[in-house]
């Protein structure tokens, strides 16, 4: 049996009991193997862009004698799927921008028609998914962070729920954090750092936005060598950024929310 990753672990977790699933930039196959070789799903997509990451998947599957349940497909993001097919998307390992786009043509074409969930693991621009979700009427039931290796990791799991916009509406309301901030701001803070994760406030978010004020300052300090008034307005606009992180982990600390 396959050993997984914590982080392809966390995924798995998410993904509902008897669910088909379509695993996205699949690679080597490690979800939809391991979810097949537990008995949580009856069958699996496993699609790739790539040919070498599909060849790695199709003998993945082989191997572990599942090759019969597994379709492993080449195919940009969700071109691979007939609606119906899915009852659970996982998208994990890339970047928000580039899910979100994949999110966005699925949704255009009508793949995610009759898919329940998303499990969704962006290694950057996570709140680029959150929006995604939020602007297409997706509930977002939870989210979980976690570090491995040295990385810190995201990963939100979203339903297809028909009260989606009164609950999206009750977990983006931030005045649990107590921050006298006007609403738009307040609801991009949300987006960025996870509404479920500040209510959590787990020592990992803080190590995660620690470590952010650090790369913002990092970046403060090359820009300093620059006379382009370009770079003085960027460099301001960090240093609010960095204000605001700092404030928001001061609350958490507090423990105010
Ligand atoms: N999902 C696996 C994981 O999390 O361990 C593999 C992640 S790997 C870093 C990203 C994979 O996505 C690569 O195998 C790449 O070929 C594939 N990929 C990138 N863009 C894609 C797209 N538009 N459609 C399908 N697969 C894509």
């Amino acid at each position: 049996m396959i050993k997984l990753s914590r982080r392809l672990q966390r995924i798995a977790d998410y993904v509902t009991e008897g669910a088909r699933v379509a695993d996205i930039g699949s690679d080597h196959a490690l979800l939809p193997v391991y979810l097949l070789q537990i008995g949580k799903c009856p069958s699996a997509i496993a699609g790739e862009l790539n040919a070498g990451p599909l060849q790695a998947a199709k003998k993945q599957a082989a191997d572990a004698g599942l090759k019969s349940r597994i379709s492993a497909r080449q195919g940009n993001g969700l071109a691979v799927l007939e609606p119906g097919e899915a009852d659970t998307v996982t998208i994990a390992g890339m970047g928000g921008s580039l899910m979100s786009a994949i999110l966005e043509e699925g949704h255009a074409s009508g793949k995610l028609v009759g898919v329940k969930e998303l499990v969704l693991q962006p290694n950057v621009g996570e709140d680029e998914v959150r929006e995604w979700l939020l602007e297409k009427g997706w509930f977002l039931a939870a989210e979980s962070i976690l570090e491995e290796d040295g990385k810190i990791y995201e990963v939100l799991h979203a339903v297809n729920d028909p009260n989606a916009a009164s609950q999206n509406q009750s977990i983006y309301n931030g005045d649990f954090l107590g921050l006298a901030y006007e609403k738009e701001l307040l609801h991009r803070v949300l987006l960025r750092m996870g509404p479920y994760l500040l209510r959590e406030s787990s020592p990992v978010l803080t190590l995660k936005w620690k470590s952010e004020i650090k790369k913002l300052e990092r970046i403060i300090a090359q820009m300093s060598g620059s006379e382009l008034a370009e770079s003085a307005a960027k460099a301001e606009q960090f240093r609010k950024e960095i204000g605001i992180i700092e404030e928001v982990l001061q609350c958490l600390q507090t423990g105010i929310r």
